[in-house]
């Protein structure tokens, strides 16, 4: 059970690029990684507007001269203090995460940056590349894998209580975009333009959660080759895709399937990831984050509750309030945020076997959530061929 102390001998001094006033996801980052005291927010580059971001800093209770006209300019004022930032997150518009999480990776900082990492493997790989080379973390914000409930089908998969595996069925699909909200929300326009969203919009911002969670329920599960189709229903859009369906061959013989949309009309929010063994299969919804469905063939079904005594250790570890209590989205961003705090306390101080105890999306996962979308992207563009995961 997670009381909200802090856990290392002094909270990292934290800042933020983006997540400024009015942004959709910097007030998440925020709480999330301020909630455990493992952070401290002393400095940023909050806003692409200079005086909206120090306004907005200050607001926070950023120290003026600590609120920067720039990424840039952040990492090099930092870097002179004593006391400078150990660690930044990213919380800007796609097409600048690459440029920015190199540069702090280069200034000797811990990163925490929004996904997609960037958009192409290649990119992917160097900004990997760098993190080893520098020792630093770099965590990716999937966030819906903090909930402890994805932890529960981890262990139960684990166990073999579905049997053999045989399909993943996944989907993000939501209905916001479904008439042409770019047109007055510039939070959607970026996404809609292939200049800041790179080659794919709801591939790259929905598609790789429920992927990322497929991750974790079954770490052994690799892709051999998928198949995509992606279109654009609203006008203007083209070539990125408001919706995409994508198939995929697993090396184990198992496939799977991700419905990626925009367009779902009148559906909330829609992440769901189902797998399916050859005994059992197991549910979990984003929009019921406290319970797991346990469909066992031939049994009625179980509804397995966040918090109870009979779930996995692992999936109890992280409860902030019993059961019975619904945590959402903010717990799970907390529950991910701690455990990048312990895995860059644990790497400044060389403690190797703590680092590997601990489980987030690191930088592997932010690779992986970039190659799938560049395969979606070359199968759906040749007319939805079949593409080898690996080169
Ligand atoms: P947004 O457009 O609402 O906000 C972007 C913020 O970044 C704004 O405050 C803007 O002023 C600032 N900004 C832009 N360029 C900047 C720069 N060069 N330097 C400093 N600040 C800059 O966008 P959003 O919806 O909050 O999305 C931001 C990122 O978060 C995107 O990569 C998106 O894919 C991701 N996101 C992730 C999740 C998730 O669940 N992990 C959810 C929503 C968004």
């Amino acid at each position: 059970m997670i009381h909200g102390e802090m856990e290392l001998a002094a909270p990292l001094r934290w800042g933020m690029v983006g997540g400024g006033r009015g942004s959709q996801i910097g007030y998440i980052h925020r709480s999330a990684a301020l909630r455990d005291a493992n952070f401290q927010l002393v400095a940023g580059a909050f806003d692409i507007d200079p005086v909206a971001g120090r306004d907005f800093g200050v607001r926070l209770g950023v120290a003026p001269e600590r609120c920067h006209d720039s990424y840039h300019a952040l990492f090099e004022a930092e870097a002179r203090r004593p006391d400078g930032i150990q660690a930044v997150s990213i919380a800007t518009p796609n097409g600048t995460h690459f440029e920015i999480c190199k540069a702090a990776l280069e200034a000797g900082l811990h990163v925490v940056c929004e996904k997609p990492l960037c958009f192409t493997t290649a990119e992917a790989l160097e900004l990997q590349a760098l993190a080893q080379a520098r020792g630093r973390v770099l965590g990716v914000t999937y966030g819906y894998a903090g909930h402890q409930l994805i932890e529960e089908a981890r262990a139960r998969i684990a166990a073999g209580e579905l049997g053999e595996i045989r399909i993943v069925q996944m989907q993000f699909a939501h209905g916001f975009h479904c008439a042409p909200a770019e047109r007055e929300s510039a939070a959607t326009r970026w996404r809609v333009d292939p200049k800041m969203a790179g080659p794919s919009y709801v591939l790259g911002d929905i598609g790789t959660h429920p992927l990322y969670l497929s991750e974790v329920m079954l770490p052994g599960l690799e892709i051999d080759e998928l198949l995509c189709s992606r279109q654009s229903f609203v006008p203007g859009r083209a070539p990125l895709e408001d919706n995409a369906f994508t198939i995929m061959k697993y090396t184990s013989g198992a496939v799977g399937y991700v419905w990626s949309c925009a367009v779902n009309a009148g559906s909330m929010h829609g992440q769901k990831i189902r797998v399916i063994g050859s005994r059992a299969s197991l549910e979990w919804w984003d929009e019921q984050p406290n319970q797991l469905r346990l469909e066992v063939q031939g049994e009625p079904v179980r509804i397995l509750e966040r918090g109870m005594g009979y779930l996995d250790a692992a999936a109890r570890a992280e409860d902030r309030i019993g059961g019975g209590h619904p945590e959402g989205l903010f717990e799970a961003w907390s529950n991910l945020y701690r455990r990048f705090a312990l895995a860059m306390d644990a790497t400044d101080r060389g403690d190797a076997a703590r680092l590997a105890s601990l489980r987030y999306p690191d930088v592997h996962a932010g690779v992986h959530g970039v190659r799938w979308v560049e395969r979606c992207v070359q199968s759906a563009d040749q007319g939805g061929v079949w593409v080898r995961w690996r080169d």
